[in-house]
């Protein structure tokens, strides 16, 4: 399973700047974090995810297990399943946190 890159562009929907995510996670209330970014520039939030309470310890142990060396064995993948039930991805309206697959480019003919 492939993931974006580290270091990936996004743009804010509100003010056009072009920035390199950096989520960070906001306790909310009853336990868990909300998993977000904000525009350096000026300031609007784009939240990502949200983990439950449980799924920050099961990250946390998923972390020593692969630590151990048991990344794909499957103890670990099992409870990565579980893990991944107490995730919430949250979509912000533009989705700027999605990569963007630059496959298809029109093919910009030169001369002609
Ligand atoms: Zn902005």
């Amino acid at each position: 399973m492939r993931r974006t890159p580290r270091g990936a562009i996004t743009r804010c929907d509100a003010c056009g700047t072009a920035f390199t995510p950096a989520p960070v996670e906001e306790p909310r209330a009853g336990g868990g974090v909300i998993l977000q970014f904000s525009c350096p520039s000026c300031g609007a939030i784009y939240p990502v995810a949200a983990i439950t309470g449980q799924g920050l310890t099961m990250r946390a142990r998923l972390q020593q297990m692969a630590r151990m060396g048991q990344a794909g064995k499957p103890p670990y993948r099992h409870l990565m399943a579980r893990y991944e039930r107490q995730v919430t991805r949250l979509s912000p309206p533009a989705q700027p946190a999605q990569p963007s697959t630059q496959a298809e480019q029109p093919g910009a003919a030169s001369g002609s």
